[in-house]
């Protein structure tokens, strides 16, 4: 996808500090860390949001969240995380290429 930041980042075009890859999935930092840890999990594959899902990509989307699950401790988040997905304006999302903020390292605020 062109002009798509995160395909960029995906490609190697822009630099970022990759934490996990694997044939369907990227994990890096995000550049503006809301939490002590905050990563962010991309699928390879662009599409802007949930609402672009079909039953493939429900199924990789599962499967990133298998992975977030089995890298816990090897991410950092041994004591706990949490996840956010930002869908359209409401929600702030910036970046119309999927991606789950997982944050942690810390206790995070809930009101
Ligand atoms: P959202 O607001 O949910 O669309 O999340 C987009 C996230 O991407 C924000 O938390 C930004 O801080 C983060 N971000 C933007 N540019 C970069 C970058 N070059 N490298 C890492 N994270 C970035
Ligand atoms: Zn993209």
């Amino acid at each position: 996808m062109e002009n798509c930041l995160f395909c960029k980042i995906i490609a190697g075009e822009i630099p970022s500090a990759k934490v996990y890859e694997d044939e369907e999935t990227y994990i890096f930092r995000d550049i503006e860390p809301k939490a002590k840890i905050h990563l962010l999990c991309v699928p390879k594959e662009h599409f802007a949001s949930l609402s672009e899902m079909d039953d493939g990509r429900a199924a990789l989307v599962g499967r990133m969240l298998k992975k977030i699950a089995a890298l816990q401790t090897e991410l950092g988040l041994s004591d706990g995380y949490r996840l956010v997905v930002n869908q359209g304006a409401n929600a702030g999302q910036t970046v119309p290429h999927l991606h789950i903020h997982i944050l942690g390292g810390e206790p995070l605020e809930w009101e």
